[in-house]
């Protein structure tokens, strides 16, 4: 598939990882590669608008640096619920309905699942979901995917270990969401009950086949992963702060771990990590989470040209 083709077939909007097949992610990282370290003005005299609702560094910055190395322009609004309109009362999609007249494209983090829908259904620019509360986020899985195939040189095959907050937490949604189009890939979810995966993605996991199995311990399962995808507990989510006490500290990554850990595998993580990993792992040459996180630069810079250019 070539990137026009590609573009044609991006349905203008990015909502969901499940908007996504094998060939459309193959092209993506092609360009991502291609672009890695790249800085020119193919995107110049366009527009992104960031509209951030919800924290962000990595996100927001990520995609404002791709913009910015594509020779775009940026505009936007960090903590948009008491910098923006919103504070006064307007909705989201009056606030999309106006930015789509300002911009070329908006990047969306909202703290509500489905809020990302709901900017398309108004927006006439395409909208990318940049987080939406427990619900997905799709960008952030393509850099996860983007580094596995990276780290270990395939995804077809992969055991991947998701551990922490697996209930609230949206980038293991979406990255278990694209990592069922591989082949042979196996899934351990690996929480306490209060915080264990959906049956909503689990259902939509098995009825495309994936082998997914339930763990509370990560020690009960480390000696057959290829990649332990460790995750923030979502404190920001949680109504009961019993339940979150419960949580916190239920799977942390330590040295005794990394000791446990095949030496071919790899820990990431969507960052910011809390204490769920501890900082004497990451000079631990399998902690790929940093290389995680610079991978989402090149991985923004091809999913802004495809959407763009
Ligand atoms: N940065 C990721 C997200 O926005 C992970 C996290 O916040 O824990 O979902």
């Amino acid at each position: 598939m070539t990137a026009t083709t590609a573009r044609n077939r991006m349905l203008g909007h990015v909502i969901t990882a499940e908007q996504f097949d094998r060939d459309l992610l193959d092209v993506l990282f092609r360009r991502a590669t291609a672009l890695d370290g790249v800085r020119d003005d193919r995107l110049a005299h366009r527009i992104m608008a960031t509209l951030f609702y919800e924290p962000s560094t990595r996100t927001r910055l990520s995609f404002e640096s791709a913009m910015l190395r594509l020779g775009g322009a940026v505009i936007g609004t960090e903590a948009a619920r008491t910098f923006s309109s919103a504070i006064k009362g307007e909705t989201l999609e009056d606030t999309v309905r106006m930015v789509s007249t300002y911009a070329d494209l908006i990047v969306l983090r909202h703290d509500e699942a489905g809020a990302a829908a709901r900017a398309a259904s108004v927006a006439s620019v395409p909208v990318v979901n940049a987080g939406d509360g427990p619900g997905e986020h799709p960008t952030q899985a393509l850099l996860d995917l983007y580094t596995i195939e990276r780290e270990l040189g395939r995804v077809e095959g992969v055991r991947v270990a998701f551990c922490g907050d697996l209930r609230f937490g949206r980038t293991a949604r979406s990255l278990a969401l694209l990592l069922a189009l591989y082949p042979g890939v196996r899934m351990t979810f690996v929480a306490p009950p209060v915080i264990q995966v959906g049956g909503d993605i689990l259902a939509r996991l098995e009825a495309r086949g994936v082998e997914c199995r339930l763990a509370e311990q990560l020690t009960d399962v480390l000696d057959d992963v290829d990649v332990v995808y460790q995750t923030r507990v979502q404190k920001e989510r949680f109504t009961d702060p019993l339940e979150y006490e419960q949580a916190r500290t239920a799977i942390r990554i330590d040295g005794a771990i990394m000791r446990q850990l095949p030496a071919t595998a790899i820990v990431m993580h969507p960052l910011p990590r809390v204490d769920e990993i501890a900082p004497e792992v990451d000079a631990d040459p399998r902690a790929a989470y940093f290389r995680q996180a610079a991978n989402g630069v090149a991985i923004r810079m091809a999913l802004l040209e495809m959407l763009l250019a």
